[in-house]
């Protein structure tokens, strides 16, 4: 029987530091006196997003790599930072792992020769605009153009930065009717832009419009929303969406800071819509290529109802390098987190393989040698073990 005073002593404490939190927000810099009821107000996040360099220097100092960039960026990838991500920052620290994220820089400006604006190909597998079909049950359908706030080494930047802002695809009546026609297609990946960002309705109307689809098992929606703007979760939106079981949602976190209270409590709704949730990472240099940062993010995901899915090398999209990390590095994170936390605090390490070649999974080798009799084997401590394969298979019939 669980304790009620204790339950009760951790909900007052619960409030207190999310009120704390809160008042730590609302008295930060120009939205001094914004009222809490503003604050926790969707809406009112989108409405004073920073989407200006001039806002952005009002509100921060920037570095002289920062400066000479958000010049270029309002030609380039798309700038906007919710009020409330923005308040992430450690304003002092012009290395913080939130910044590098959101606040464009100059590097942003040099492509390397191998980087794509379309880094994983999707055009070239897309029958339809919007849809992408690559894997034989399942498609991604992007509904949406706009985030709420915009990753500076974004996949579908070539789609983001030149967001149009519009609700449904202008061709959704076709995305839908492909997927009606590919009996093969089981499975169904919201995505954009960020599909959470659409109102009520909306998100009620597509979900609505595939769950009448017969062969469609299950449905999937990849968000930043829980990250950039927690406010959104509300409980409307979850008694929409637990109408749609089996709905899952893959959300993607990049550092530990970024799990605060505001963020703990959307995703805890949503887990308690019934709704299984994962994170994808992206390996990001000098936000999260450190075994000791990634090990608690993944153990806060886990501490959020949310299972740890991909860790993705940062895909080859135009003026990234900056942002990349070699992939020994991602191994080398693979290695400190296996055995040395929760198994189910470990994604999957993948590379999007350039040129629409999909997911490809990169594992640290365990296997020392391996043959018909044995299979020599390292653990996570570097003891060496060995495992005798079946008899009968050496058996000559
Ligand atoms: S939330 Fe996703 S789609 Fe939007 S900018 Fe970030 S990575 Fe790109």
């Amino acid at each position: 029987m669980p304790n009620d005073s204790n339950a009760d002593k951790k909900d007052d404490h619960n409030c207190e530091e999310r009120l704390n939190e809160l008042k730590k927000f609302v008295s930060a810099g120009v939205w001094e006196g914004v009222s809490l009821i503003d604050w926790e107000d969707w809406h009112w996040q989108l409405r004073n997003r920073i989407a200006t360099i001039d806002q952005l220097e009002n509100l921060i100092k920037l570095s002289p790599e920062e400066q000479a960039d958000v010049l270029l960026a309002e030609k380039r990838l798309a700038l906007g930072i919710t009020p409330y991500f923005f308040n992430l920052i450690d304003k002092h620290d012009l290395s913080c792992p939130i910044r590098r994220q959101v606040i464009p820089r100059i590097e942003e400006t040099q492509s390397m020769p191998w980087e794509r604006d379309d880094p994983c190909g999707e055009e070239s597998s897309s029958p339809v605009p919007g849809i992408v079909h690559r894997y034989p049950d399942r498609v991604l359908f992007l509904v949406t153009d706009r985030c709420a706030s915009y990753c500076r080494y974004c996949t579908r930047s070539r789609m983001v930065s030149n967001a149009t802002g519009y609700d449904f695809h202008p061709e959704f009546e076709r995305q839908v009717a492909y997927i009606r026609e590919h009996k093969e297609v089981r499975d169904v990946l919201l995505s954009g832009g960020d599909p959470l960002l659409l109102n009520d309705d909306k998100i009620d109307e597509i979900l609505k419009r595939l769950r009448q689809i017969p062969h469609i098992e299950m449905l999937r929606i990849g968000t930043r929303i829980p990250i950039f703007l927690p406010q959104r979760i509300t409980a409307e939106l979850c008694d929409i969406l637990k109408k749609y079981h089996p709905l899952f949602i893959s959300i993607h976190t990049n550092h530990p800071r970024e799990l605060t209270v505001e963020s703990r409590k959307a995703l805890g709704r949503l887990a308690d819509a019934g709704i299984p949730l994962g994170n994808q990472s992206v390996l990001l240099k000098g936000v999260n290529d450190d075994v000791v940062v990634m090990k608690a993010l993944v153990q806060k995901l886990l501490m959020c109802r949310v299972k740890p899915y991909y860790l993705y090398q940062c895909d080859l999209v135009s003026g990234s390098e900056h942002l990349r990390t070699s992939i020994k590095k991602g191994i080398e994170i693979m290695i400190g987190l296996r055995g040395f936390t929760t198994g189910y605090a470990i994604p999957q390490y993948v590379i999007d393989a350039p040129n629409g070649g999909g997911k490809i999974p990169i594992n640290p080798n365990y296997i020392v040698s391996q043959n018909d009799e044995r299979i020599i084997l390292r653990n996570y401590e570097g003891k060496l073990y060995e495992y005798p394969e079946p008899i009968c298979l050496n058996v000559v019939k």
